[in-house]
């Protein structure tokens, strides 16, 4: 499907394809998830929720617009991968292209057990030196973040996370679709659920296998600059041998089903907490304007 549409385009048309398709998944993603648990949260959705507080409007908005930025640059890869095809360099194909279901479904696993790494890899390279910090600390403005959060990078930082998008296919045949869906569904999906700020009750935060939400937002909350912590994506393995995770213990421990155990989720707690009004969200003005337009909105911090 994308071999032959690269086919038939030029490379920009292309990767205009490429950034409406994953406009389309990403927003659908982020948007439903933030529909259900953020615009009008119950008090049983709100004990699930790691941070006890809601993101202002403002900054939303902010995830949503830098989360543009992340789209058009990660689609910028597989469309450089597409069109390099012709010459011989690029190994990405369409259909079965010759090899069989066997060799998608290997390479479906080589893509996300490498990727995870590399992710992993290039994340704390991020929280361990100054250069690649300046690059990485516009997705840590968001210290309580919402499901759009999930590709709010500055430029370099996610042209760096997309790469094996073009990297991969210039050392192994790999199908584009599925390469493309991998990262913008599979992913970008996991990632959603790591930016969701909720918990989900039956796979517990402290199980030794993968990250869960709550790693996730423990790391928008407590890692910084010189202190990585659960900068892995799927797998726990990875901060395991790296002795990066976040191990409070029960008494001190942030996540959601310790809160609710001590006891700091209570009805009274809920009602105290500011519920904001995302309905500003549906103005076109407030996209362009921002808080400058709609200042009832924005209470004082
Ligand atoms: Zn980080
Ligand atoms: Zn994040
Ligand atoms: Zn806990």
């Amino acid at each position: 499907m994308l071999v032959e549409l690269a086919q038939r385009g030029n490379f920009f048309i292309t990767w205009a394809v490429l950034t409406v398709l994953a406009f389309g998944m990403t927003m659908l993603m982020s948007g439903l998830l933030f529909a259900r648990y953020y615009w009008r949260p119950t008090f049983e959705t709100w004990q699930g929720k790691s941070s006890p507080q809601y993101p202002k409007p403002a900054i939303v908005r902010r995830e949503v617009l830098q989360m543009l930025k992340g789209i058009y640059t990660a689609t910028f890869c597989p469309a450089v991968a597409l069109h390099l095809v012709p010459f011989g360099i690029s190994h990405a194909y369409g259909g079965l292209g010759g090899y069989g279901v066997g060799y998608l479904v290997l390479s479906f696993f080589v893509v996300w057990i490498g990727t995870d790494f590399y992710e992993f890899a290039y994340h704390r390279l991020g929280h361990s030196f100054d250069f690649w910090w300046s690059q990485h600390k516009a997705h840590h403005v968001f210290a309580n973040p919402s499901p759009f959060a999930v590709i709010a990078d500055d430029h370099v930082d996610q042209l760096i996370r997309s790469a094996p998008m073009l990297v991969l296919p210039l050392f192994m045949p790999i199908n584009m679709d599925l390469l493309f869906f991998t990262f913008g569904a599979f992913f970008y999906g996991y990632g959603v659920y790591l930016h969701w700020g909720h918990e989900l009750s039956w796979l517990g935060a402290h199980q030794p296998i993968v990250n869960t939400s709550f790693q996730h937002y423990v790391h928008h909350a407590r890692s910084t600059i010189r202190k990585p912590m659960h900068t892995g994506f799927f797998f726990k393995a990875w901060d395991q041998m790296a002795g990066s995770l976040y191990d409070a213990p029960p008494e001190e421990c942030l996540c959601a089903a310790h809160c609710v155990a001590r006891g700091e989720r209570t009805r009274e707690a809920f009602e105290r907490i500011v519920k904001p009004d995302y309905s500003v969200l549906l103005k076109p003005s407030y996209w362009w304007h921002g808080e400058r337009r709609a200042p009832e909105h924005e209470p004082a911090e």
